[in-house]
This record gives structure tokens, sequence and C-alpha cells, in this order.
């Protein structure tokens, strides 16, 4: 893969960061501690929904004793709206390994740090090379697209060896200095100007001058993603369910899709108002009334909920489930993002 192109943009990528890089939270003091923290958080969604949380985070929890010390439920009370929660749970397992094994550092050495729960090549190479200041590349969507454009490679993306290959290409390039600095540029450059689809900012680009897919107008074309599969659709009927001021929850499985987390009594399939009844029945609970609660959607990676949601009132807190105020489901429990329209339901009709 090209490295005589790829040696030419050192220089101007550092020059333009210089003077570009966004002003960033965890750019402010970038502490091993706090790289990680946004690294972690940055997997999955985007800079703008991560800094508040980025900032409440490291407020409340700013050092890894802390982090490794912190109750789950308000770890992940502090994740909830970021989703994909096993990211903090393994943010927390991690925080406890580098207290026992690392002294309570996070290491520097790229194979101890992907030895660290949640911690896959590449954050390991995002927190070494911009935490430490090492050799080591960061290959994210940004990245992919940039090289990918710069080099006109048609390769497929969705490939790991293609991944690979392009790290191994920047590897061989990195400047013997600022290599965190190369780094994030690399990556603000996806971020800010090399941007997907037929959207590129290439007048503003200061690698214009190199890249291939500029010169031959390919840039709407790449990279080059082979599609996925379709992702799984699960119908499912949610069931809020109110005794008096008590809201009904229960735990998800301890493995899998959200593993460990509350939700709201629920069953498979898109149920009508006869057939929620039903369940309520076989539930045993006696249903006061019964309203439709709406619709919702959510996309994880490989699997869509489509859930029809229920409000019914009920005079007994049956013990099969778990009952909680409306001020602690607002307050203190983190329920997946998944749930969030019929949270505010609920929230917006009783609060
Ligand atoms: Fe991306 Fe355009 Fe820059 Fe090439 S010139 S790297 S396509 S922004």
């Amino acid at each position: 893969m090209g490295p005589n192109i790829l040696d030419k943009i050192i220089d101007p990528l550092l020059e333009w960061f210089d003077v570009h890089a966004r002003e960033l939270p965890w750019r402010e003091n970038p502490i091993p501690y706090r790289v990680w923290i946004s690294e972690i958080m940055l997997q999955q969604t985007r800079v703008e929904t991560a800094r508040p949380y980025f900032e409440r985070f490291v407020r409340e929890l700013p050092d890894i004793a802390a982090l490794a010390a912190v109750p789950e439920p308000r770890l992940l009370k502090l994740w909830e709206g970021l989703g994909y929660y096993s990211r903090a749970r393994n943010l927390q397992r991690a925080a406890q390994v580098i207290l026992e094994r690392f002294g309570g550092e996070l290491p520097s050495d790229l194979e101890e740090l992907r030895s660290l729960p949640g911690i896959g090549e590449y954050t390991a190479g995002a927190i070494a090379s911009i935490a430490f200041g090492k050799p080591t590349p960061a290959v994210d969507g940004n990245v992919l697209r940039v090289v990918c454009r710069l080099l006109e490679c048609r390769d497929d993306i969705g490939n790991p060896a293609t991944k690979r290959r392009i790290s191994e290409a920047l590897q061989q390039i990195y400047p013997p200095t600022r290599c965190g600095d190369f780094t994030q540029s690399l990556m603000e450059l996806g971020a800010t100007v090399c941007l997907p689809g037929g959207a590129p900012r290439c007048e503003a680009c200061p690698l214009a001058e190199w890249c291939k897919a500029r010169q031959h107008g390919s840039a709407g074309e790449l990279p080059v993603k082979n599609a996925a599969k379709p992702r799984r659709i699960e119908e499912k009927t949610i069931f809020l369910l109110r005794a008096g001021e008590q809201i009904a929850l229960r735990r998800r499985e301890d493995q899998g899709l959200l593993a460990g987390l509350w939700e709201f009594p629920a069953v498979p399939g898109n149920l009508n108002s006869a057939g929620a009844l039903e369940q309520l029945q076989k539930w045993g609970i006696t249903c006061r009334n019964l309203a439709d609660a709406g619709t919702a959607k959510h996309i994880f990676s490989h699997l869509e909920w489509h859930m029809q949601g229920y409000l019914a009132d009920t005079s007994e807190t049956l013990d099969i489930f778990t009952w909680v105020s409306l001020q602690a489901l607002e307050q203190e429990i983190a329920l997946p993002s998944a749930l969030k329209f019929f949270k505010s339901v609920l929230l917006t009709k009783f609060l």
C-alpha cells in the first residue's frame, strides 16, 4: 500500500491540525485516563453527543480508583443515553484490573492495553499514541476513508485484512515525534473535511495536492464497503404497568444484549389490545384500563426492535416484577436507550 503518498502527508496534516483541531474537553488535558474514557465513549457515539457525558463522567469519577469503586447502578446512570452499556461495565472491570495488575496506572504497552476488558486494537492504538506518544496507528472509519481516498484504494473496508493493511502502511510512516497529534489529525480530517459520501470538502483539505481520489473525481465512490447482512427485526410488545405511583420493571438476563439492565416487562410479537389484555391475565394482573402508548423503533448493530407499547393501570404490585417510583425511574435507574421513548411517555404523563 502506497507509503510514497502517505509519507508526504505528515507535515501538511500536522500543520493543518495545529490550526484547525476542534477544542474538545479530552484534548485539554490528555492524561491517559481521560484519553481512555473519551475513546471508549466515542465508539458508536458522535463527538457532540459524547462531550457533556465525558465532562460529567470525569467530574464524578476523576481517576481509575474512583471508576473501579463506583457502585454499578451509579456507573450505568452516568452512562445512560450513550447506549452499549457493556462499554461502561468493561471500563469498570478494566479499572479494577489496572489497580490489581498495573499499580493503578494505565499501561503504555500496546499488548498490555489490549489485554484490558473493552480495549481492542483501535482503542489500544489510540491510547498508546495520544496518551503516551507512541507510533501506533488507530484506524477507525474516519481514517479508513481518508487513506482509501488518498490512495484510491478500492479494497472492501468491511474486510479486516483491509484495515490491517492500512494500519501497517500507516505504521511505516509515523513521525518520530507528535505521534498523538498525527493520530488525531487523521481522525480529525476524516471527521471534519474528508466527509462521507459525496461530501468531502476537498477545497479545504491540506492533502488535496496528493490525493488520488480528488485527481480522478472518485471520492464519492470511496471507501468501498460491501453490503452488510440486513439487520434482523424483532417485534416486541412493551408494558408500562402502573400501580398507584409504582412502575413495574424487571432485569434482563446476565448474558447477551443489554445484559443485566432494567427494562419494562415485554413479550415478543406485536400484540393488539386484546392480545395485550390476554398477556396481562397470563401474568395474573388485573388491568383497570389499557391504553395505547405508541410505537418506537430502536436500531442495534445487527438487530432492530420494533416496539408497540401499552399503558395499563393495576391495583396490585405482583412480585413477578420489581416496582419502583417514578422519581427513581427518572433519577436513579439506568434504562437502555432503546426504551427511552416509553420512559418519556411515562414521565410526561404521570410526573
Ligand atoms: Fe478527502 Fe478530498 Fe482531502 Fe482527498 S482531497 S483526502 S477526498 S478531502
